[in-house]
């Protein structure tokens, strides 16, 4: 299949493009490099650089007729979309929408869409939270993400689609000096020498899935025909503290965390049910922490 894929030059992005390419696929890439970088695109996929808001988009749809479009592409950071919602909006509103007007325009078959279930629940009511779960998202990243899934539905008359619900994706290709990303931050600033900020006590919670196991997921959802929506996670709730300390003893750092104030816009604790994934799309995470986290580190030492 030709498959289009959006955000193809970023950290998640450019690991699905090579799982795609592996499954045999034709890959397409649609990215602008605000946060992506040249060096992580594998070299065979075409590569457009665009803003997916740019009417030029439309030139590439023409040209290149993809069947399944894969978006990823977005404003990914929390405290950005906290710091800017109307420059959050527009690009992971108003660029989804564009995307699937051209989708519908061109006759593209299958949307995969990564959403957030790490932003999308809001502070949950219970532990893990499932897909029927409330949507209260308390940052405006979580309200553009949930917005998107709405247009996505919304399009199912045109084209069959998937959303995928992320939990933390962490591993090797995640940007260290991004305000996202806990375990790139951690683990670079371990490696340096450098004291990491923990923002709030490090009691909070996280769900953290390998991006390799992510990746997979994309292949499945671009390949399977029914539409659906499910959380991609591991299901178990880690400390701040706790992958601390599991950092520190992978990198041999000694020092104790900075601790600054709680940051808005973050969920206290969360952790996300992944059983429906298994059986829409017969997935699972196969790597558990202590094996992503490690080879997480020796990427980071290279
Ligand atoms: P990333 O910043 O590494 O990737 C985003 C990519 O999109 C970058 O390559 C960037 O250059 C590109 N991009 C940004 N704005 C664009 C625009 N207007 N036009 C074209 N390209 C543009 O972030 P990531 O962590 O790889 O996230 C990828 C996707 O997964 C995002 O949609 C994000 O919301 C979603 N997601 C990520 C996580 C996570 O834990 N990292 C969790 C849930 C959902």
């Amino acid at each position: 299949m030709k498959i289009l894929v959006t955000g193809g030059a970023g950290f998640i992005g450019s690991h699905v493009v090579d799982a795609y390419l592996a499954a045999g696929h034709a890959v397409v890439v649609v990215d602008s490099l605000t946060s992506g970088r040249r060096e992580v695109l594998n070299p065979r996929a075409l590569f457009v650089e665009l803003d997916i808001r740019d009417p030029a988009l439309r030139e590439v749809f023409e040209r290149e007729r993809p069947e399944v479009v894969n978006h990823h592409a977005a404003q990914a950071a929390v405290p950005a979309s906290v710091a800017d919602p109307v420059h959050d909006a527009d690009v992971n509103i108003m660029g989804t929408l564009h995307l699937l007007e051209l989708c519908r325009e061109f006759g593209v078959r299958r949307f995969v869409f990564a959403s957030t279930g790490g932003a999308i629940y809001g502070e949950p009511e219970r532990l893990p939270a499932d897909e029927t779960h409330p949507t209260r998202p308390l940052s405006p990243y979580g309200i553009s993400k949930m917005t998107g899934e709405h247009y996505v539905r919304c399009y199912g008359t045109a084209m069959t689609w998937a959303i995928l619900r992320y939990a933390n994706v962490y591993g090797p290709r995640q940007d260290p000096h991004g305000e996202a990303g806990v375990v790139a931050i951690f683990a670079h600033a371990m490696l340096a020498g450098h004291r990491p900020t923990i923002f709030g006590d490090g009691t909070q919670s996280r769900d953290f899935v390998y991006v390799q196991d992510v990746a997979r997921a994309n292949v499945l959802a671009a390949e399977s025909d029914a539409s659906g929506l499910a959380n991609i996670a591991s299901g178990e709730e880690t400390s701040i503290n706790d992958l601390y300390r599991r950092l520190a003893e992978l990198t041999g750092f000694r020092e104790p965390p900075v601790y600054g104030a709680r940051r808005p816009g973050d969920v206290y604790r969360i952790a996300l049910d992944p059983r429906r994934a298994e059986e829409w799309l017969g997935w699972t995470a196969e790597i558990g922490l202590s094996e992503g986290l490690r080879r997480t580190v020796d990427a980071f030492r290279r």
